[in-house]
């Protein structure tokens, strides 16, 4: 495990505010430069006057004892082989913390090992961490994949329209337990069946979409920051001043017109 508190770029220097964040096997799921999410938070975060103390934790690392926010990349299946039996170890704790509204971000491979189990493109039955009540399997040979940008509209309040990429072979569905975290406009999402993008658990959300994510999506960023700084510092948390970021509006918009451009409009594949 590596504490990494480093020093932040000046104009930061006086922040009042710092969140913890876990990032989960970085060096093995890492699909799409997933990443990147990282990279965008800090910068993100800094904007925000926030500090961010990462902790990444790999494969036989223990968990810090607490933290407000946990990210998950993609990975293909061979890698999800990897690290399954050691993320489901962390399941129980990773369960407590959605309990306690800690923020998470689980993207394609990490969000299907996030949920209750997934049986893999060789017939595999992987354990899942349980955070999310959803199960996928693969179909296997002959199945096509599902691949392409997507959009997709945000169940979670004020994140709006989403912009990002998928490619996945696993069908993903939702138990009684999970709530979608998106409902698709563009793509696939969890199934190509029900119109349903990834799931949701207080503040713990799973999703197929890569980017990386973040970058292309403002929004979400602030609204994981947001959810963060609650479970840093209680419900009495100061919400994000907006801040005017034209740059990033711009990326999200030019992600959202290229989305529409290549994708296909969402409908039922079965
Ligand atoms: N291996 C998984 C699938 O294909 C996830 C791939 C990914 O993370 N992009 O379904």
């Amino acid at each position: 495990m590596t504490n990494d508190e480093q020093a932040q770029p000046s104009s930061t220097q006086h922040a009042r505010r710092s969140i913890r964040v876990v990032t989960l096997y970085d060096d093995v799921m890492n699909v799409y430069a997933d990443r990147g999410n990282v990279i965008a938070l800090r910068a993100r975060a800094a904007e925000h006057g926030v500090d961010v103390e990462v902790t990444s934790v790999s494969l036989g690392d223990p968990l810090p004892d607490d933290t407000d926010l946990v990210l998950i990349g993609g990975g293909q299946d061979r890698e999800q082989r990897r690290i399954a039996e050691d993320l489901a170890a962390h399941g129980p704790r990773l369960r407590a913390w959605a309990d306690e509204n800690v923020a998470m971000l689980a993207i394609c491979g990490g969000y299907q090992l996030f949920g209750q189990s997934y049986r893999d493109g060789t017939g595999a039955e992987l354990p899942g961490a349980g955070v999310f009540d959803v199960t996928t399997v693969a179909p296997g040979p002959g199945w096509a994949r599902c691949i392409g940008d997507v959009i997709a509209t945000a169940v979670v309040p004020g994140v709006g329209e989403l912009a990002g990429f998928e490619n996945h072979g696993g069908r993903t569905y939702l138990g009684p337990g999970a709530r979608p975290f998106a409902m698709v406009d563009y793509g696939y999402g969890n199934n190509g069946d029900d119109g349903t993008e990834g799931a949701q658990r207080n503040e713990a959300i799973g999703t197929y979409l890569h980017g990386s994510l973040l970058p292309k999506n403002p929004a979400l960023l602030d609204h994981l920051i947001a959810a963060a700084l609650r479970h840093r510092e209680g419900p009495d948390s100061e919400p994000l001043a907006s801040i005017g970021a034209p740059y990033a509006e711009r990326a999200h918009a030019a992600a959202v017109q290229v989305a529409k451009r290549r994708s296909r409009r969402w409908s039922r594949t079965s």
